[in-house]
């Protein structure tokens, strides 16, 4: 049965590219990985309130939605992207 370890072992292989290519932001212009941060303002925040019933229960999510430029180091495009962050 070596067989399935080396299968295991391709398919495990495949998944950390995948995410590690999924994690990372590329450039759309040329697929670079060599981008970098630029500028990241809020653009508008909004709290979630989760109620679980009775005085002092639930707690209160903050949501804060940021406008990131990023741009890439190969071919000097930049772009933008609006993210979401909750705490
Ligand atoms: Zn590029």
């Amino acid at each position: 049965m070596a067989w399935l370890g080396i299968f295991i072992i391709l398919l495990l292989a495949f998944v950390v590219a995948w995410w590690s290519t999924r994690s990372r932001p590329k450039c759309p212009e040329c697929g670079s990985q060599k981008i970098r941060i630029t500028g990241k303002e809020p653009q508008d925040f909004r709290t979630v309130d989760y109620h679980s019933g009775g005085p002092g229960g639930g707690y209160t999510s903050v949501q804060t939605s940021y406008k990131v430029t990023y741009r890439c180091g190969q071919c000097h495009a930049s772009w933008q992207k609006t993210i979401t962050e909750s705490r």
